[in-house]
């Protein structure tokens, strides 16, 4: 049991790999203050059983008055905040990975952008070099679906 310091306030948790019909977002997040950070960068999958129990139990916090910020969201799950209407359940998000596809070698990689970084450059994600052979790596999803939800 951690010591939660009352001037920072915030319960921060790491969500990892899958999320389906085996999670248990209370279990996993237990009691949650007034304000919860949920680091999403190790989720690895996202099903519709996951996605269920994802709505059920944030929209549960948002309605309770707990203050969701979702941080550093994984590709898998990004897809999902993106397809969904309403997937962060009135929480923000101030980061997201960005996935990259390398054009030589074929290798995926993703680089972290804050919500604040990608609005600066209006969406337009440039291409990088590739971390394995340092060749060109391309934006590796579709821009006007991975981006959508920000624009509003
Ligand atoms: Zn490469």
């Amino acid at each position: 049991m951690s010591n939660p310091n009352p001037a920072a306030g915030s319960k921060q948790v790491a969500l990892t790999g899958s999320i389906d019909e085996r999670t248990n977002f209370q279990t996993l997040i237990g009691e949650t203050g007034k304000s919860l950070v949920l680091d999403l960068s190790a989720i690895t999958r996202v099903n519709s059983s996951g996605i269920r129990s994802w709505k059920q139990y944030f929209d549960g916090l948002n309605k309770a008055g707990v203050d969701l910020l979702f941080t550093k969201a994984s590709p898998p799950i990004v897809e999902q905040i993106a397809i969904f209407k309403n997937f962060l359940c009135g929480g923000r998000l101030d980061s997201m990975f960005v996935p990259f596809l390398c054009t030589k070698c074929d290798k995926n990689s993703e680089v972290l952008f804050t919500v604040e970084q990608l609005k600066q450059i209006n969406f337009q994600i440039k291409e990088i070099k590739c971390k394995f052979c340092a060749g060109k790596a391309e934006f590796d999803d579709d821009p006007d679906l991975y981006f959508n939800f920000l624009k509003g």
